[in-house]
């Protein structure tokens, strides 16, 4: 009868950890890695909000040249970088500490070549060494 029972659940156990292996890992708000790394992650109001206090806390600068958009030629325009990409940590995606201001023109020079971090040390979401 114990044998029974310990089987049984030794095999719902199995058919749990298959079902997780299966369905991938997820990220925060339960998307998939796949989601973020998509053009469709910078559309979610989730998004949208973090950008909007990276924004706010920079005063709407780039890190790198300091101008605002009110500074830059036409064409150009903000963005809010992930230093360390959505691809390579997607677990960072809607964390303000990977996250900075790059105007288009010095973010499209770094690419996801780099994770370099330009905030001064004392940036408010600068991870403390
Ligand atoms: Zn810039």
């Amino acid at each position: 009868m114990i044998e029974k029972i310990l089987l049984a659940a030794l095999l719902l156990l199995s058919l749990a950890l298959l079902l997780r292996l299966l369905r991938g890992k997820r990220y925060a708000h339960g998307w998939p890695a796949r989601f973020i790394a998509s053009p469709a992650f910078l559309q979610t109001p989730e998004w949208r909000r973090v950008r909007y206090d990276v924004l706010r806390v920079n005063d709407g600068r780039c890190e790198l040249c300091g101008r605002n958009k009110h500074q830059l030629p036409p064409g150009e325009y903000l963005n809010i970088d992930h230093i360390q990409s959505r691809r390579a940590r997607p677990d960072l995606a809607l964390d303000v500490t990977n996250l900075a201001v790059l105007c288009s023109a010095d973010n499209a020079g770094k690419g996801n070549r780099y994770a370099d971090d330009w905030r001064h040390p004392s940036h408010p979401h600068r991870p403390r060494g």
